[in-house]
């Protein structure tokens, strides 16, 4: 653990916090509202105002601090204090400065910080703004950044006009000692309210010189309404002796000597000056800050993008709400393959689309509800005393149907459809989380139903939630204990059924549940961490296997390994498969990998480079389930192939279905203007086989040719000999 620097100037900082009245571990309540902001703008539980002292720190204001160590060498605070700019942690076990920091490896459980430092004006830093969570975030942005600084600067001015007060409270120097040069407005004005000391900023802010104001009557710096109060209250302190028991407004209507008013944000002192009372207002002109409060706070609760409610501010309504306590129901929605719709046509597309979906829905629930982006392509709504499945049903319904009617955008006609889960309270949760994470579950199972579809929340979604945590925990162990095998499949020349190649298949040999296809457990391993791991096995165990059988018998024979998306993700995957290969002793072009739509589109630069590395080495390239995306054709253009997979739903449905017939048709077309190879998927009868080869595609693979089979039974299909394969 990395201890913070100490500054050179480290006495004159501390006695900067003393000026401010901070060397008392006081708390500043005027700096409240402004971490409140902080934590909601960045959906962070912690905020706080973290003064720096000699050993240790301490909160100015804080919203969601627990207890914690305060000392100083441990305080990420003290190290921000030591940055020119925002200082940012996004994974705290990750940077070498505090992964052993005891708020890391403590209860504290701190694992991301920003902060920002707070200077005085002659740039001592006294301490830092800072949001914090125990949750990392690896994409806090240079606008979040921003916007932080933007708060820092209020709590900078804040504690300004706290030097001020602290300052003029302890002893009464000469004006123009403390306040002359101040760029905070200051006036000193006698028992009868005339002006005798004021400094520029004051005269500046109310539209006067600084000589115009000396021996006038303060009460020209606010409107004529007013005086009879201001008038009442100096004259309460001229009897009483002092300001203690009075009322003091912190905000005034402050008047400009051109007659134009404004918000004036006011704090008064008086004191006895040889038998007369003398009054000191410190003023400051609050109107852009609040316009820049008022926008923070609007910041903090809205979607810039739609102008909806954001999803903090979405979760407090859910919460506000059923604490009331109210019945209510939560819709979620998210649109069905947004990403793909935002690849191929773009993002100014795709945001129209966006605030098209928002403007609908608002609509479409109006006063009853409110509506919220909570995420890139998903929305929620929350319909407020509806207690009634029916009808929250019916809502949603209406919901999908209103997604789904055509968008045009720039002439463009462009169709999305949009999935939608619900859940009820209290029928069906009681608290806002449980609630919205309800409708959530039920989200997730409408979208396994296909596209269009709703689907209300019932208790064994949460079953079946949980199934899926523990399925995960038995990935693990299925990796360790090796229980995936590789089945292959026939890829044969149609026109004279020689076996071309074998597509390797995973299949999972589950202890309890037995031979497990890839639907039942590939979607678990692409949303975990394992998928590059299970693919760099499957790579080298399939090319193990290819081997064998080329050294065996079949000599050119082609092996097809699928990828996965994580495989592109993590480490070298050019460098891996040459390595595979050169272990095993195959050339390249005894490789094709497989690729889908959805890998492609992923990180479409990263992907498209590796690839055309691994095509210059010679290795094939398949496009996997060709003409199912959006964007199939229009990848053709870019990506370096050898061969296109007709998806198995086109020939299955190519003898019944003209469109079928003729997706078929033109992607055979593509392929030969493309110059690539064709090969179509799911062929199970003799006519899909003929019409096929009468079209020209040169190979098949389907359960007509063989299912995919364990590789003793691929090699007696190959003509390998049994005996031949043991001593192999
Ligand atoms: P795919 O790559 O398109 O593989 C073809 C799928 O179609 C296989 O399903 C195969 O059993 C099935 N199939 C082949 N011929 C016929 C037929 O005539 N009729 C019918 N109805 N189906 C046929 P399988 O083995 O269940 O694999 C499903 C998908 O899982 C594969 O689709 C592939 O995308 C993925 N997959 C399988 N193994 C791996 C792997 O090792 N790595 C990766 N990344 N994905 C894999
Ligand atoms: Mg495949
Ligand atoms: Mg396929």
């Amino acid at each position: 653990m990395k201890c913070p620097a100490i500054f050179s100037t480290e006495s004159e900082r501390l006695l900067a916090l003393s000026n401010h009245g901070l060397d008392d571990e006081s708390l500043v309540p005027s700096l409240d509202p402004v971490v409140h902001i902080a934590a909601r703008m960045f959906n962070m539980p912690v905020a706080a105002v973290n003064m720096i002292g000699s050993d240790h720190v301490f909160f100015a204001a804080s919203v969601g601090v627990g207890e914690v160590d305060m000392r100083r060498d441990v305080s990420f605070c003290a190290h921000a204090i030591n940055q020119s700019d925002v200082m940012v942690v996004p994974d705290a076990t990750l940077d070498e400065r505090f992964h052993d920091n005891p708020l890391v490896t403590g209860s504290a459980n701190l694992r991301f910080y920003a902060g920002v430092p707070l200077l005085s004006p002659d740039g001592l830093a006294l301490g830092a703004l800072c949001v914090i969570d125990n949750k990392p975030h690896l994409d806090f942005s240079e606008e979040d950044q921003l916007r932080l600084r933007e708060l820092a600067k209020i709590v900078s001015d804040r504690l300004e006009l706290r030097r001020i007060e602290v300052v003029s409270n302890r002893t009464r120097p000469d004006f123009e000692e403390y306040a002359g040069h101040s760029t905070t407005p200051v006036v000193w004005f006698d028992e009868n309210r005339r002006i005798t000391s004021w400094n520029r900023a004051a005269a500046q802010s109310h539209g006067y010189t600084l000589e115009e104001g000396i021996g006038k009557s303060v009460e020209i710096l606010i409107p004529e309404r007013d005086h009879p109060i201001f008038r009442e209250t100096i004259a309460r302190a001229i009897a009483s002796g002092s300001l203690d028991r009075l009322a003091i407004p912190s905000e005034v209507c402050g008047l400009r000597k051109d007659g134009t008013e404004f918000l004036l944000g006011f704090s008064l002192f008086g004191w006895k000056d040889a038998g007369h009372m003398r009054f000191e207002a410190v003023l400051k002109d609050i109107t852009a800050q609040r316009l820049e409060e008022v926008e923070l706070r609007y910041q903090a609760n809205i979607d810039p993008l739609t102008g909806l409610a954001n999803r903090a501010s979405f979760y407090r309504n859910v919460e506000d709400t059923l604490t009331a306590p109210e019945p209510a129901a939560v819709l979620m929605i998210d649109l069905d393959g947004f990403k793909d719709v935002n690849d191929t046509l773009g993002h100014i597309v795709g945001d129209g689309i966006l605030k098209e979906v928002s403007i609908r829905l608002a609509k479409l629930v109006d006063a009853i509800g409110v509506v919220a982006r909570i995420g890139g392509d998903e929305f929620a709504i929350l319909l407020p005393s509806m207690a009634d499945t029916d009808l929250a049903m019916q809502m949603a319904e209406a919901v999908i149907d209103n997604i789904a009617q055509p968008i045009v955008i720039d002439g463009q006609e462009v169709r999305v459809a949009a999935s939608c889960g619900v859940a009820l309270a209290p029928l069906q949760a009681q608290e806002a989380l449980e609630l919205v994470s309800n409708a959530d579950l039920a989200l997730f199972k409408a979208k396994s139903l296909g596209r269009g579809r709703v689907f209300l929340f019932v208790m064994a979604l949460r079953m079946e939630a949980v199934a899926r945590r523990l399925y995960a925990l038995e990935l693990h162990r299925a990796v360790d204990e090796g229980e995936f095998i590789l089945f292959y499949q026939p890829q044969v020349n149609l026109a004279t059924g020689e076996i071309t190649g074998a597509e390797a298949l995973i299949r999972w040999h589950h202890p309890e549940r037995g031979l497990l296809t890839p639907i039942a457990f590939l979607p678990a391993l692409e949303r975990g961490t394992l998928a590059a791991t299970v693919g760099s096995w499957v790579l080298d165990e399939a090319c193990a296997q290819a081997a064998y059988w080329r050294r065996n018998g079949a000599p050119s024979l082609r092996i097809g390994v699928n990828l996965f998306g994580a495989q592109f993700r993590v480490g070298d995957l050019v460098a891996e498969v040459m390595q595979t290969l050169d272990r095993h002793g195959l050339p390249p072009e005894a490789l094709e990998l497989e690729i889908t739509e959805n890998i492609a589109l992923d990180n479409d630069d990263g992907v498209l480079k590796t690839l055309r590395r691994l095509r210059d080495h010679g290795v094939g390239i398949a496009f996997d389930d060709f003409g199912t995306g959006y964007a199939s054709f229009s990848l053709l253009k870019t990506y370096p192939l050898t061969r296109i997979k007709i998806d198995q739903s086109f020939v299955h449905g190519m003898l019944e279905h003209e469109q079928d017939a003729s997706v078929i048709r033109s992607t055979l077309d593509m392929a030969r203007s493309f110059n690539l190879e064709a090969i179509a998927e799911g062929i199970e009868t003799e006519n899909q086989r003929i019409h096929l080869q009468q079209k020209k595609c040169s190979e098949g693979q389907g359960y007509l040719f063989g299912k995919p089979m364990a590789a003793t039974q691929f090699s007696s299909l190959l003509g390998i000999n049994e005996i031949l394969w043991a001593v192999g």
